[in-house]
């Protein structure tokens, strides 16, 4: 069964004794963050504080992100994200009165009373980690779902980071006509809303649409009440606003999701201009650089670079990005090689196919590609760096990577860790215990 909310999501976590909850006694800054840094890619936390409610971790694996879809295991999760893409399914427009995000319109708007919590030691304060901005092109009334870090600058004042992406194309079509641009902040999803705020897809795709495909169902949707917005009906919290034309403010440093800080400079800014949410609502928050906020961004990209390689290759497996690189910078590939060089073309098209991947292993079968000590032995026992190494100079990677240069270019590599299609196998067999242990004496 796809979970279409987020409380039914969190009954169903309960349910399975993966929720566990805590109160906060005294100060909601950090504290959230280290519980969740705790039990990160293992329980989900339901927060109580004051008479307020917020939860993290709301899934902690590529097992219970496909789970929250109604589906078992990772291949199934990617299976269902390419489909989600090639067949998206159109949302159900649903009345205000049947929308329970409207149930309570705050008479003003004081981001302060909402139990924002600050997560790492040097972010510059208070951020809003799992809010999808939906914002409609002033053009073609198309809308985009995206998900943005926003420091709260003041109680209806917000910093948002919107990367060169759909969204920043909204901004600046909007501020060429000197208008800013009306945004709808939701807050409190399903996982499922939440990874299709992160599918890649053409510019003009609605994402609404990608989250039926993946849920299986219509999404449903309600016009925001002031600036009309669609937006999912079953959220926690709405917040409706304006990106202000033109106006640049001071935004950052923040804890992102290489495990570096992001660094302050001017950025785009949103004032909130109205406020509403469910009766008890529960706010929910991402741990930067947590399971959660990782897992989002790896299922479209290792579906986008099984996509690329499957044009050079049709012995791949299965292909994974790794959590010690953020789900971003390092992938790891398993395939059986028919051709010698051919394990060299699947790392060239893997760099094709995602921008943020610096380094890509490509290793054999029998190697667990989700066991970092599996893929370091595969390293250790079948590579020759002078024969199996590709490094290539002055490509494009992630302008977050500290290493890279300041608009991301970088260099990249790539390790064949194959055994070669010549040599004798029985050298590389893994020692192992018999089966049935033999007799005691
Ligand atoms: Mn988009």
């Amino acid at each position: 069964m796809p979970f279409q909310d987020l409380r039914s999501w969190l009954e169903h976590q309960r349910s399975t004794g993966r929720l566990v909850r805590h109160h906060i006694a005294d100060n909601l800054h950090y504290e959230v963050a280290t519980v969740l840094s705790r039990e990160n890619g293992n329980r989900a936390i339901e927060f109580t504080y004051r008479d307020q409610v917020l939860v993290g971790n709301t899934f902690g694996s590529r097992t219970e992100l496909a789970e929250s879809l109604g589906l078992h295991g990772a291949q199934a999760l990617h299976e269902r994200y390419r489909m989600a893409i090639a067949h998206p399914q159109k949302p159900e427009a649903v009345d205000p009165q049947g929308a329970p995000v409207l149930s309570v319109r705050q008479p003003e708007v004081d981001l302060n009373r909402l139990p924002i919590p600050k997560h790492h030691e040097k972010d510059s304060g208070p951020y809003i980690t799992a809010a999808i901005a939906i914002a409609r092109d002033p053009e073609t009334g198309v809308h985009n779902w995206s998900i943005h870090r926003l420091q709260v600058s003041g109680p209806n004042r917000l910093g948002a980071l919107i990367l060169p992406r759909h969204l920043s194309v909204m901004v600046r079509k909007a501020e060429t006509h000197g208008q800013d641009l009306p945004i709808a902040l939701v807050i409190g999803l399903a996982p499922g809303l939440l990874l299709a705020s992160q599918a890649i897809t053409p510019y003009g795709v609605d994402e609404a649409d990608i989250a039926g495909g993946l849920l299986g169902v219509p999404v449903r949707l309600v016009q925001s009440p002031k600036y009309g917005i669609m937006v999912p009906a079953d959220a926690e919290f709405l917040l409706e606003g304006r990106v202000l034309a033109q106006v640049r403010e001071p935004e950052g440093p923040f804890g992102e999701f290489p495990r570096t800080y992001g660094p302050r400079s001017a950025k785009p800014v949103v004032a909130v201009d109205a406020l509403y949410h469910q009766s008890s609502p529960i706010y929910q928050t991402i741990l930067p650089a947590g399971r959660e906020h990782v897992l989002l961004g790896a299922i479209p990209r290792e579906v986008a670079i099984a996509n690329a390689i499957s044009q050079v290759s049709s012995n791949i497996q299965d292909v994974v990005l790794t959590f010690a690189g953020g789900c971003r910078y390092h992938a790891v590939i398993s395939m059986q090689p028919h051709y010698p060089g051919e394990s060299k073309n699947v790392v060239m098209a893997a760099f094709a196919g995602v921008n943020e991947v610096k380094r890509v292993v490509v290793v054999d079968p029998d190697i667990n590609i989700e066991e970092p000590e599996d893929v370091e032995w595969a390293l250790a026992t079948r590579v020759q760096p002078d024969r199996d190494l590709v490094v290539v100079s002055g490509a494009l990677g992630s302008a977050l990577d500290p290493s890279a240069s300041s608009n991301g270019v970088t260099s990249k590599w790539g390790i064949d860790a194959t055994i070669p299609l010549s040599d004798d196998r029985e050298r590389y067999e893994r020692i192992a215990l018999p089966s049935r242990p033999a007799n005691r004496h």
